[in-house]
C-alpha cells in the first residue's frame, strides 16, 4: 500500500515495526487465526523494560510470514490511525527512518490518492485499529 514511498530495501535490516518493548507493545497488531477467523493478540512476556521482543509472525530472514495477509495495521505502518473525537486522524511514527524523510505534502498526496478512503473503510470493519493519541507521532493535517 505504501510502495510509492517505501521500498523493500529500506525495510530490510530495519524491522523496527515488527519488534516491541514493554512501552510500545500496544502497537502490536491484532492477528487473525486463519482457520477459526478468531482475532487475537500475541503474548509478549517481557523480562525487563529494555527487552525487545519480535512479533511471532516475523521470520528474521524472510520478513513477515503473512505476506499479503498481514494485518491492515501492518500494511499501513508507519501510518497509524488515531481517534479525534468522532473522527479519525492519521499520524506517522517518527521512529520510522524511511518515513522521517518524507514531507507532509507528499504523504497527504498519497493519502488523498485513495489510501485515506481505504483506511476509513477499514476503521468501520475493524475499529480496533483506531488508537488513542500517543507521543512519538507526527500528525498529518488531512
Ligand atoms: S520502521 Fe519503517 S523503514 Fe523500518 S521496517 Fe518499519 S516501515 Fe520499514
Ligand atoms: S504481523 Fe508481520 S508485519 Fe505485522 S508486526 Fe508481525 S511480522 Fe511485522
Amino acid at each position: 500500500m505504501l510502495k510509492s514511498v517505501l521500498t523493500k530495501e529500506q525495510c530490510a535490516g530495519c524491522r523496527i515495526c515488527c519488534s516491541f518493548t514493554m512501552e510500545d507493545v500496544w502497537e502490536a497488531p491484532v492477528l487473525t487465526n486463519f482457520q477459526t477467523k478468531e482475532k487475537y493478540r500475541a503474548e509478549y512476556n517481557f523480562k525487563t523494560s529494555e527487552e525487545i521482543l519480535l512479533c511471532p509472525m516475523l521470520n528474521e530472514k524472510e520478513g513477515c510470514i503473512l505476506g499479503d495477509n498481514k494485518p491492515f495495521e501492518c500494511k499501513i505502518w508507519p501510518l497509524r490511525v488515531f481517534r479525534d473525537e468522532n473522527h479519525i486522524k492519521i499520524g506517522i511514527a517518527k521512529i520510522c527512518p524511511a518515513f522521517s524523510e518524507q514531507s507532509d505534502e507528499k504523504l497527504i498526496e498519497l493519502l488523498r490518492g485513495g489510501l485515506y478512503d481505504a483506511i476509513k473503510e477499514e476503521c468501520k470493519r475493524n475499529p480496533e485499529i483506531v488508537k488513542e493519541s500517543a507521543d512519538g507521532y507526527r500528525m498529518l493535517k488531512i
